[in-house]
């Protein structure tokens, strides 16, 4: 009864912490196209993925923002420039989220 009713709530799954941090091939998102701060292969959807987050630089994509020179909204006001420049020097978009970002794989090298 309650089923029908709310048919429409998403149903909650109480997973172990392991099964939600699995890396298989159906929960990885499909990467394939460069990040367009740190270069690496870490966006999706040939890069039509707004506000996807760059887990190696922490860039957050701003499909709003005409070039690298204008502040990005989703990225605390930071032109692609500058972030460009903070991830040369920090490893990170800001240095205070460098320990946030992961090291970049293999199959992430720019092609
Ligand atoms: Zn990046």
């Amino acid at each position: 009864m309650r089923e029908e009713k709310y048919e429409f709530l998403p149903t909650i799954m109480n997973h172990p912490v392991e099964d939600r941090q699995d890396r298989t091939a159906e929960n990885e998102v499909f990467a394939d196209a460069p990040c367009p701060c740190c270069g690496y292969i870490t966006v999706p959807n040939h890069g039509d993925a707004l506000a996807y987050i760059c887990p190696v630089c922490l860039w957050e994509v701003d499909l709003f923002i005409k070039s690298d020179k204008e502040p990005s909204d989703q990225n605390h006001g930071l032109t692609l420039e500058q972030g460009r420049k903070n991830f040369e020097r920090f490893g990170a978009v800001l240095s205070p989220l460098r320990k946030y970002c992961r090291e970049p794989r293999v199959e992430e090298m720019p092609r």
